[in-house]
Order: structure tokens, then C-alpha cells, then sequence
């Protein structure tokens, strides 16, 4: 059986160049960047150069990039960092409701050390509004983080408009852009942010390396402390062949121009006219009008959303119900119940993220297969369901 994946928002596969520009710094580059010997050197040139590409890529300077392990580290970093080192009358945060749980966890640990959180309600399209991030601001606000594009239903924020408004009152301003990296432009002076957390899986690049991009001036706590990597902002010794990869496929975004990214969306498209077309009693969940290319999450009223992506599954069709990190938990989408949407309609969604390799083929594949298994599922709903244990 050929098998589709259609899960890219939980990670994306490894581009070949960049698989060949790690496996080459596997086999040759091996010092340490900071030995002063030749070997260090060689290292030190190869950690450059994708400070460089990356930093190319949203528009920065490259002394003004941390490479991390990844989204969840740098929004770590940037949350805390900037909370620990904010001036003594600056206690309270600010974050809107649908963030990844790598910035709500840290925010809710943070509220336990006295350092109140606010979230900004989001509307019925996902969006946070400009009045309601102004009502959640007070003179004592350190930071705001509002994420560029969301994981789950793909809206896009109005970061600029949000990251002004913010700037205004004193406080310093974060974006997850890890879901926006490589979907849509990204240009950190546009954004008028602070920070930018970015995640290199989610780009076709390697797990395990992201970056957190920290304007020049910007105070901030290192969470990682010991050597003086990363201008003292993140000690270790640097996970050179990761780095190296992350590098690569920035340098792969930047040669690509967006293109990749059109066909996806024109992809996209066409997944989700099929199946609002060939399945009755679905709907698009989330705004639409400002949405990154590749993502459509769907509800399919009557289904049980994780006995259709088990369903999906055995067809070979890789989905996701939501955030990867809660799928299995049956716990229902943060995202989709800030939204107002009704726990039936949050339990019966599911969410196609498209990417690099899909095919129109794949897409007419899952539209041609997804009317029988809904029929099926809604067949078997009520009482079948509840006899399965879901
Ligand atoms: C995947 C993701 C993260 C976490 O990134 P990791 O590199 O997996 O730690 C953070 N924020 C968003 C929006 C994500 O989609």
C-alpha cells in the first residue's frame, strides 16, 4: 500500500540536500567551534555559515540568532529569559489563547513563581483582536506572545499591528513562528517583534534544531548556563550536524522564493473543495481569509475524529486530530474551543497539513476514500461508538 502523509504541522521530511550537507558534516566536519585549533575552526565556519542562512531568511543580523533545540526550547527561552530579566515592576505576561503549549506550559509555570499570566480570548476564525489584546495590556506587562501562524487551523495573526500596540505600553513582544516559516514570508523588522522562535522539522530540516532569533539590545536571562556558546545566551557544546541541516534548508527556503509553497496551496485547495463537495455535514474550522497554504482542518459532523484518523490510517493516510502532543490523550483542542466551536464539533475534527512530495494524486486518493469511511463511521455512531470505548 503507497501511504499519504498528510501531517506536515507535526513534522515535515528531511530534504534531501539537507540530509546530504548533514550526513557531509557528520563524516568530516567533527570539531569543537570552539577549539582555536584548525579543526575548531573548520566547525566555526560551518556554525557560521548557517547562522548566516538562517539569519537571511527572516530578515536579521546574524549575531542576533540562538540556535536551540528546537520551538520548544526557544519559546522556553524567550519567555523566561525575557521574564527573569525584565525590570522588577514588569511581573505580568500577556499570550493568546490558542499558543502552542510550549509557550501556555510556560507561561502556566511561570504563573506559579508570581508572574501572572492574562490570555487574549481569541474570535470564532481563531484571531486575536487589536481591543482585545489592548484590554489584556497594563504599565507592568513584560512580555506579549502571539504566534505567527497556528499549528492547528493554520490563521494568521496580525502580529505587526499587535506587536505596536504592545511596543507602546513598554512591554517586549514574542512570535512562534515555527508554523510560519516556510509557508508564508517571514521578515522579523515586518513583524516589529523581539523575538522569533523557528524549528527547523518543521521546514523539512532536521528534528532536534530550531533557533531563537533575540533583537540586538533585547535583555535576556540564559536559561542554559556553562560555556560561553552562543554569545553566553546558550551553553553546550553546539549540535554542529543539526545546525548544519537547519542551515540547509533555510538556504533550500531561500533559492525556492515561495514557489513550494504555491503548490501546496493550490493543493490544499483542491483537498479541501473535494472533500466539502463529496462529504456532507463538513465544515472549515477557522478564519479563512487569512490562513498559511497547507492547512485545512475540517470538522465531519456525527464522526469521532480519532476513529476516522484511525480509519485513515489503515488506508495508508497519515492526519492528525489537533496538536500532536495531545493526540492519543482524547483531550479536546484548546485551539478549537477558544474558538467557541461546541465539544462536538471540537471532537469530531480533523486536521490536513500538506507539504513537501504531496501529489494531486495523493489529494484525489484521500477525496475519493473519505465519503465511505465517514458513512461507515456515522453508521456506527452513538451506540457502536460508545460500545468501542471511544
Ligand atoms: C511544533 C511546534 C512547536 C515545537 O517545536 P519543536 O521543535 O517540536 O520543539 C512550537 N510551536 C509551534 C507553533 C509548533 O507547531
Amino acid at each position: 500500500m503507497t501511504r499519504i502523509y498528510l501531517d506536515h504541522n507535526a513534522t515535515t521530511p528531511v530534504a534531501p540536500a539537507v540530509a546530504d550537507a548533514m550526513t557531509s558534516a557528520l563524516r568530516t566536519v567533527f570539531g569543537n567551534p570552539s577549539s582555536v585549533h584548525a579543526y575548531g575552526q573548520e566547525a566555526k565556519t560551518a556554525l557560521d555559515e548557517a547562522r548566516s542562512a538562517v539569519a537571511r531568511l527572516i530578515g536579521a543580523e546574524p549575531t542576533e540568532i540562538v540556535f536551540t533545540s528546537g520551538g520548544s526550547e526557544s519559546d522556553n527561552l524567550a519567555i523566561r529569559g525575557v521574564a527573569e530579566a525584565a525590570a522588577p515592576g514588569r511581573r505580568h505576561l500577556v499570550a493568546g489563547a490558542i499558543e502552542h503549549e510550549a509557550v501556555l506550559r510556560t507561561l502556566k509555570a511561570l504563573d506559579g513563581e508570581d508572574r501572572p499570566t492574562t490570555l487574549v480570548r481569541v474570535d470564532e476564525r481563531g484571531m486575536i483582536t487589536a481591543d482585545r489584546l489592548a484590554e489584556a495590556l497594563t504599565d507592568e506587562t513584560a512580555l506579549v506572545s502571539v504566534m505567527h501562524a497556528n499549528n492547528e487551523i493554520g490563521t494568521i495573526q496580525p502580529v505587526a499591528e499587535l506587536a505596536a500596540l504592545a511596543r507602546d505600553r513598554g512591554a517586549l513582544v514574542h512570535t512562534d513562528a515555527v508554523q510560519s516559516v516556510g509557508k508564508i514570508p517571514v521578515d522579523v523588522r515586518e513583524l516589529g517583534v523581539d523575538l522569533l522562535s523557528l524549528s527547523g522539522h518543521k521546514f523539512n530540516g532536521p528534528k532536534g534544531a530550531g533557533a531563537l532569533w533575540i533583537r540586538r539590545g533585547t535583555r535576556l536571562h540564559a536559561q542554559l548556563t556553562g560555556g560561553r556558546q552562543e554569545r553566553n545566551r546558550r551553553a553546550g557544546t553546539e549540535n554542529l550536524p543539526a545546525i548544519v541541516g537547519l542551515g540547509a534548508a533555510a538556504r533550500r527556503l531561500l533559492e525556492a522564493r515561495g514557489k513550494g509553497a504555491d503548490d501546496v496551496t493550490a493543493l490544499r485547495n483542491r483537498l479541501e473543495a473535494g472533500i466539502l463537495a463529496g462529504v456532507p455535514g463538513t465544515a472549515v474550522n477557522g478564519g479563512t481569509s487569512r490562513r498559511v497554504g497547507n492547512t485545512s482542518n475540517i470538522s465531519f459532523h456525527g464522526v469521532e475524529a480519532e476513529s476516522l484518523l484511525i480509519a485513515l490510517d489503515l488506508e495508508g493516510i497519515a492526519v492528525s486530530t489537533g496538536s500532536a502532543c495531545s493526540s492519543g490523550t482524547l483531550e479536546p483542542s484548546h485551539v478549537l474551543r477558544a474558538m467557541g466551536l461546541s465539544p462536538h464539533r471540537t471532537q469530531s475534527s480533523i486536521r490536513f497539513s500538506l507539504g513537501l512530495g504531496n501529489t494531486a494524486a495523493e489529494v484525489d486518493r484521500v477525496v475519493e476514500v473519505l465519503p465511505g469511511l465517514v458513512d461507515r463511521l456515522r453508521a456506527l455512531t452513538g451506540r457502536g461508538a460508545a460500545a468501542a470505548g471511544r
